[in-house]
């Protein structure tokens, strides 16, 4: 069988980048390792429960989840953060620490000590760091705003949202935005302030999912693709024909393609593309993704003794707890528990805690009960809970990640037709990977079109 673009994975990144190449009219075939497609982003309903087994919210600053959100029909069942998300809490010397939503709420609050609340203040009068070495997130953010700022603030958010240790990400990769500020407006402050007052937001401040969960998203682009897309197939090998490439399957067959667009996890595109260019298949095998998992636990609500008037809770690697921190499901959007219920879901492992997430399930719950004994108060057992344990989690962006990306980039120039494309690239967000996929589609339409000189002659819709 022939097609114009094969896709090798169907996590969304491999699904939004197959939507967008039929929608522009190509033959596409999408081969999928698992029964189903989705990748990490499943919802699950337990009861009138709703699990994220992975991400759980999508950010709306980003165009590309709008404009997918729309083109896919989702708008209707679209959920907002929820009303009761009204505080952000941090642990402290083993309590949850409240802080008020809005920008000021570090320095309001009592969580940070007054001297560095003072250091954090200094931070219009430190010096713009001339371009040099690349600095990890720790560096970066305890150069400008101090250490506590750096260990307290920084290292829960690094851990919680890309399951990474600041001192081994690069800044640069994971905050460009942040680090332009710095040097185009000498200060972060300066910077955030500026974009305030312009009307615009802080960063990561609107989050927006579906009644569905965000499942919902790969689920419609699986609807979209129809037969095109093949589950139970895992690819083991791209070679390249001429000018065109080999998909073998195994016993699932083959597939010949004008191009093809590997959407798989890091040490997976690391192995398809060594036949082709070792030098991508070094860069994509030297970005590890160590295990993570999340315990999913609901109670009835007179079990606890805390509000949950938040999005959840982060921890400090400082605190030696085994969860990073905690989402209250319940609280983010609405039908995630059925009445008098709540939903909380813990995450433990990334590269802060590798070894406990695959432990076995029993010892997470417990693990994750006590926690929230401990925290907010649960008392009694769950009405439900689940364990999902990720062997390979959230891609790591340290330090030489900017170079592993280019080695990745110029194997489209060294092998004309083949792309990746992922979350390793431009960061983990479901809504980055989004963008990335829209952005690979278009460099597929121009090598393609290039090609053959023409649009393809059958227009899908
Ligand atoms: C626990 C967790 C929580 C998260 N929370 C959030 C969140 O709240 N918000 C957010 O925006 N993001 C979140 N993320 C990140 C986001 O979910 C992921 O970055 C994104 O879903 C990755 O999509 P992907 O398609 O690039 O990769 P994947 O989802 O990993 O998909 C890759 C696909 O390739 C397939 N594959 C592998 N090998 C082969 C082969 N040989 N042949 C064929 N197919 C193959 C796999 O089976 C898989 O389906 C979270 C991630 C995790 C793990």
């Amino acid at each position: 069988m022939t097609v114009d673009v094969a896709v090798v994975g169907a996590g969304v990144s491999g699904l939004a980048t197959a939507h967008e190449l039929a929608r522009r009219g190509y033959a596409v075939a999408v081969l999928e390792r698992q029964a189903r497609s989705g990748g990490n982003a499943v919802s699950e309903r337990l009861g009138g429960f709703l699990m994220e087994h992975g991400p759980s919210s999508l950010n709306a600053a980003a165009p590309a989840a709008h404009e997918i959100s729309g083109e896919l029909g989702l708008e209707r069942q679209r959920l907002d953060l929820g009303k009761g998300v009204r505080y952000r809490y941090l642990v402290r010397d083993g309590a949850l620490r409240r802080l008020a939503a809005h920008p000021f709420g570090l320095l309001t609050s009592g969580y940070l000590s007054p001297k560095s609340r003072l250091r954090v203040l200094t931070e219009p009068w430190i010096r713009a760091r001339p371009k040099h070495d690349e600095e990890t997130v720790a560096q970066f953010w305890g150069r400008r705003f101090g250490a506590e700022f750096a260990d307290r603030v920084i290292d829960p958010l690094t851990g919680g949202i890309f399951g990474s240790e600041a001192e081994r990400t690069s800044m640069a990769a994971i905050f460009p935005t942040i680090l332009a500020l710095e040097r185009r407006y000498g200060s972060v402050t300066a910077g955030v302030l500026r974009r305030l007052l312009g009307g615009g937001t802080m960063p990561g401040n609107k989050l927006f999912s579906w009644r569905d969960g965000v499942g919902a998203l790969p689920a419609a682009l699986t609807g979209r693709l129809g037969p095109a897309l093949r589950t139970s197939v895992a690819v083991r090998r791209v070679t390249r024909h001429g000018g065109a490439f080999r998909i073998d399957s195994g016993g699932a067959g083959v597939l010949d393609a004008a191009a093809v667009v590997i959407a798989t996890q890091a040490h997976v595109a690391a192995r398809l593309v060594e036949t082709v260019d070792a030098c991508a298949a070094e860069a994509a095998g030297a970005i590890e993704s160590p295990p993570q998992a999340v315990i999913f636990l609901g109670y009835e609500q007179g079990r606890l003794g805390h509000p949950l008037d938040a999005m959840g809770y982060l921890s400090a690697k400082a605190e030696g707890r085994p969860l990073a921190g905690a989402l209250f499901c319940s609280t983010m959007f609405a039908d995630r528990a059925p009445a008098g219920h709540v939903a909380l879901a813990g995450y433990v492992g990334g590269a802060r805690n590798r070894e406990l997430a695959l432990g076995p399930p029993a010892a997470l719950v417990a693990l994750a009960q006590s926690e929230f004994r401990d925290l907010l108060g649960v008392t009694g057992d769950p009405v439900v809970a689940r364990v999902r344990q990720w062997p390979r989690g959230l891609p790591q962006y340290g330090l030489g990640h900017g170079m592993r990306v280019a080695a990745l980039r110029a194997l489209e120039a060294r092998a004309p037709g083949l792309f990746v494309t992922g979350n390793y690239f431009a960061g983990p967000a479901v809504a980055i990977c989004v963008a990335e996929a829209r952005e690979t589609a278009d460099r597929v339409d121009r090598h393609l079109t290039g090609r053959a000189g023409a649009r393809p002659a059958v227009a899908r819709g």
